[in-house]
Parts: C-alpha cells; sequence; structure tokens
C-alpha cells in the first residue's frame, strides 16, 4: 500500500498528539513528536543553568548542540516512542510545567531550529510517517500529502491540559495553565524563524467542540482517501 506523510500542526495542547498517535497506530505508521525534541533540548538547557527565569545564555546551549543525543525508543508497554536525552529516558520530566514555561523560548533559537529539523527530515524520509509540531506542514515536510492544522479556544485547551497534569499528581493552577498556553500561544506564532501558520493546503480542524473519535474518524478517511487514490 502507497505510504504518506502526515503532518500535524497546530496550536498547544489542541490534542495533536492524541490524534496522531491513533493514526500512526491504526496505519501501522512511525509517530514523531516534535514537541518532545524541543522540549528535550530545554531540559538540557535548565539542568546546565543556561536557562532560567532572569536568564538565557543562548550562545552556550548554541555550542553544547552537537552534545546532546536525542532519540525515540518504542516502549511496547505504552504503546509509544519515548523521548531519550543523551542516552537517559525523560519522557516524564520533559511534560512539567516548568519545562513548558521556557520550551518557546528555546525553541524560537533559528541554531536550535536546524539541528531539529534536519533529524526530523532523516526520520521522515521513508514517508509512512505521521509528525507532530509547529513547523512540520510549513518546513519540515512542505510536501507531505496529508497536512492538518489543529485549533481550539484556548480556554478549552486549558482545561485539558489542566486535567492532564492534576491526573500526572503535579500542582496546578488552571490559571496558570492558561497563561502558559496563551504564552505560548504567542512566541510561537511571532517567532521570526519557522513562526506557527496553517501550512498551504492544510485542512483547518477546529476541536473545540469535537469529540476525539470523531476527529479520529475524520482524520482517518482523510488519509486513507489520500492512501488509496
Ligand atoms: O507540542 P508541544 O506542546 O509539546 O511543543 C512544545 C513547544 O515546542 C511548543 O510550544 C513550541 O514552542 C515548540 N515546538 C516548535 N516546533 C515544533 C514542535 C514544538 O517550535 N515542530
Amino acid at each position: 500500500m502507497k505510504k504518506i506523510t502526515i503532518a500535524i500542526d497546530g496550536f498547544s495542547s489542541t490534542g495533536k498528539s492524541t490524534i496522531a498517535k491513533q493514526l500512526a497506530r491504526e496505519l501501522e505508521y512511525i509517530y514523531v513528536d516534535t514537541g518532545a525534541m524541543y522540549r528535550a533540548v530545554t531540559l538540557y538547557a535548565m539542568r546546565k543553568n543556561y536557562i532560567n527565569t532572569d536568564n538565557f545564555f543562548v550562545n552556550q546551549l548554541v555550542e553544547d548542540l552537537d552534545k546532546i543525543e536525542l532519540t525515540f525508543v518504542y516502549n511496547e508497554k505504552e504503546g509509544y516512542a519515548e523521548m531519550y536525552l543523551n542516552g537517559e529516558n525523560v519522557e516524564k520530566e520533559i511534560r512539567t510545567m516548568e519545562v513548558s514555561d521556557f520550551v518557546s523560548k528555546v525553541a524560537a533559537v533559528p541554531e536550535v531550529r536546524y539541528q531539529l529539523v534536519k533529524q526530523q527530515q532523516k526520520m521522515g524520509k521513508g514517508k509512512g510517517v505521521v509528525m507532530d509540531g509547529r513547523d512540520i506542514g510549513t518546513v519540515v515536510f512542505p510536501k507531505a500529502e496529508l497536512k492538518l492544522f489543529m485549533t481550539a479556544s484556548p480556554e478549552k485547551r486549558a482545561i485539558r491540559r489542566y486535567k492532564e497534569l492534576l491526573d500526572k499528581g503535579e500542582k496546578v493552577k488552571y490559571e496558570e495553565v492558561l497563561r502558559n498556553i496563551q504564552n505560548r500561544d504567542y512566541i510561537d506564532s511571532h517567532r521570526e524563524d519557522s513562526p506557527l501558520k496553517k501550512a498551504e493546503g492544510a485542512i483547518p480542524i477546529d476541536n473545540s467542540d469535537m469529540g476525539l473519535k470523531e476527529q479520529f474518524e475524520r482524520i482517518l478517511s482523510l488519509a486513507k482517501r489520500i492512501i488509496n487514490a
């Protein structure tokens, strides 16, 4: 069967990764969570104290880029690949609010983007890939056969994210989560290098009032139409 590239972009906490994982499982494709890669670089920078609430030593991070090894290792039990930073499983640590607070600043650095985009293009070279992020349809795979652009109101997204974080045992306030989402939306869509925007030809999906099952069925049928054409 023909293999295609599926690029899913959109705002934070629009459920991109949930849909991408489901699609990849159904189609037996590789799933690449590019946000996890930016989060892992951010975690590295935080641990080195290159970034904190007062400072961001961009040059030091850029100098270290070739020392940062990112790999995805498939977790049989969970059914998806987890993020490893220099050989350490950081899947849980990269999802904290602290990392979320700094990640958009790190992701705005052109040298960081250059390195990660190169790795992402290599991972998706053979097609049969579902990749989610902010610049997949615009920069990483502008020729992807299926491009989606996911949106939902900031409040709906913040509620979803807030519940997820509570479930994981993080003590956060709803207002804090909403503020983080709004900040990231702003930085991600206003940065100079590869700002978040709908790619040419991308299909917009506003899931503010759409259930997961409905979204999945709709997207799967879009994918199958292209695969079977
Ligand atoms: O997808 P997720 O919310 O985990 O992404 C975290 C952050 O990483 C985003 O807010 C954005 O700043 C950055 N990112 C990016 N380009 C991508 C994926 C994520 O700039 N392709």
